[in-house]
């Protein structure tokens, strides 16, 4: 469950600034997050993941109050429990396809690497069509490659929360719909949490809900309207 309320945000450089009167997310929800370019949608992952902190309100994520934790605390927390797609993949290019799906092994000490998380890995990447480029380097994928590795290492650890931002964005119609495929069959089989950014309306509808950023600050305007009109 995620639960975000009074939420303001705003980075040290820049006027851009976000506020969330309240969101929630239910436990296995699978949900869409729609909004133009710049509203804030990777802003919004980054406070769910705790690699963003507001400057007031609450963010809690499983229970937990990440914007409270410390900076080792919460990053574990987040390798241990959220699998992050990135927009631009970051996969490391001197690593080969297999060592970037492990890494969240490498980075978090509370995980531990045995030969049931190799075999899981592999398995994962034999279903998902890329079993027979584990060796391989992140400069020798194609676009769609790229994103299935990066996706497999978002799933790899079995978190109960994933969050994925525009997923599909560089990917034709039959690679986007493998990562669709891949997202929501691991969601269905875990009871996870899926929150995705996307901009693409044709998939919208396999979500069981669609949030538009704009709602945000329709509710922001109206929350502050209303606390003017307050009698004094
Ligand atoms: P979206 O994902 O919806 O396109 P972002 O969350 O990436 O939007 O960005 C929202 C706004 O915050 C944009 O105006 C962007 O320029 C600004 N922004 C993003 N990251 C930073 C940063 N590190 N410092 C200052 N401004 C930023
Ligand atoms: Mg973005």
């Amino acid at each position: 469950m995620i639960e975000i309320g009074d939420l303001r945000f705003s980075y040290d450089e820049g006027d851009f600034s976000l506020e969330i009167p309240q969101l929630k997310v239910a436990d296995g929800e699978t949900v869409a997050i729609v909004g133009p370019s710049g509203s804030g949608k990777t802003t919004l992952l980054n406070l769910i993941a705790g690699t963003a902190t507001p400057q007031s309100g609450r963010v809690t994520t499983n229970g937990y109050k990440i914007s409270e934790l410390h900076d080792a605390a919460r990053r574990d927390f987040r390798i241990a429990n959220i699998g992050l797609v990135f927009q631009e993949f970051e996969l490391l290019e001197y690593l080969n396809v297999l060592d970037n799906i492990l890494l969240p092994y490498r980075i978090n000490r509370t995980l531990q690497l045995g030969t049931s998380v190799r075999a899981r890995a592999e398995a994962i990447a034999e279903r998902v069509g890329i079993g027979d480029k584990l060796s391989r380097y992140a400069n020798q994928l194609s676009q769609g490659e790229k994103q299935r590795v990066a996706v497999i290492r978002a799933l790899v650890v079995q978190p109960p929360l994933l969050l994925a931002d525009e997923p599909t964005g560089n990917l034709d119609p039959l690679n986007k719909d493998r990562v669709l495929d891949i997202l929501f069959q691991y969601a269905n089989d875990n009871a996870a949490t899926l929150i995705t950014v996307t901009h693409d309306h044709n998939i919208l509808h396999r979500f069981q809900r669609v949030i538009d950023f704009k709602d945000f600050y329709i509710h922001a305007t109206q929350q502050r309207l209303e606390s003017i009109a307050e009698p004094m």
